[in-house]
């Protein structure tokens, strides 16, 4: 992409992610609640003010009600900005990789399944099937419209499917070694279940590469938690965050990273 053309599509493309982010707050916050995700519009939590037409633009309302409600001073907790802020950030990695293309809009899509499973399984440990299930199914769509577009085949979603299946084989197995070495539930079903969406969307290589990622950086991050004492060992901490990251570290950097490898590991000679 050139400069120009960035310049001139990259802050729409960041306010259209913010918007996709403010209805996905909805979603982390209600979902789990079984609350509808239309009605009511959004409320200060405190008071029950209705939001008005400002208070609603994302970023900008809570920075210019400087995180507090309007009528009753309630702190708004800085999550509703920020869950905005990153999925309009990610909103303009996908679309500087991807640009004018079908993947751009397919990837768009993942992203805001995987910012409301992250936040969902931080909040409530649990990985709601509702999302992980359709996240699953819109994969598998994305890669027969993918195969078709570019040969007019169903490998794409022949291998989408295999990877699906390997993603769940390949978490029962890691949960069952770490419940092994634990001594106790090392992962949740939900877990196989976003690495099943995760293998529809990404393939078996990158699926891979994102279980690689997320064990690496959960497990360092659970022993760097244990040694400084924010976590306790009788209390596990979601996985679902960690598998997402991988998922977007593959998704920008998977080729680069997978060319790395090769070049350390197998040189040729
Ligand atoms: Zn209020």
């Amino acid at each position: 992409m050139d400069l120009l053309t960035a310049v001139i599509t990259l802050p729409f493309v960041f306010v259209f992610g913010a918007c996709i982010g403010s209805f996905l707050n909805v979603v982390i916050y209600r979902l789990p609640e079984g609350l509808s995700l239309i009605h009511p519009p959004s409320r200060c939590p405190h008071c029950g003010h209705r939001l008005g037409k400002t208070e609603n633009v994302p970023v900008l309302g809570w920075l210019w009600l400087r995180g507090r409600c309007r009528w009753c001073r309630a702190p708004i907790s800085m999550r509703y900005p920020l869950v905005e802020g990153v999925t309009g950030l990610l909103f303009c990695f996908v679309f500087w990789q991807y640009q004018f293309t079908l993947a751009t809009l397919a990837y768009w899509v993942l992203i805001s399944w995987l910012v409301a499973l992250s936040m969902i399984d931080f909040d409530t440990m649990t990985l709601p099937g509702v999302l992980t299930k359709s996240g699953l199914v819109l994969g598998l769509i994305f890669q027969g419209v993918m195969g078709w577009q570019v040969a007019q085949t169903p490998e794409y979603l022949m291998t989408g499917v295999v990877s699906a299946v390997l993603g769940i084989w390949l978490f029962d197995l890691i949960g069952l070694g770490g419940t092994l070495v634990l001594g106790q539930q090392a992962l949740g079903g939900g877990d196989s279940k976003l690495a099943a969406m995760l293998g529809a969307w990404l393939g078996w290589k990158y699926l891979l590469v994102t279980s690689f990622l997320a064990c690496l950086v959960g497990s360092i991050f659970g022993m760097g938690g244990m040694i400084l004492g924010f976590i306790d060992r009788r209390h596990p901490f979601p996985f679902g965050p960690f598998l997402a990251l991988g998922a977007m570290l593959s998704l920008f950097w998977g080729e680069t990273m997978i060319s790395t490898y090769i070049r350390l590991f197998f040189p040729v000679s």
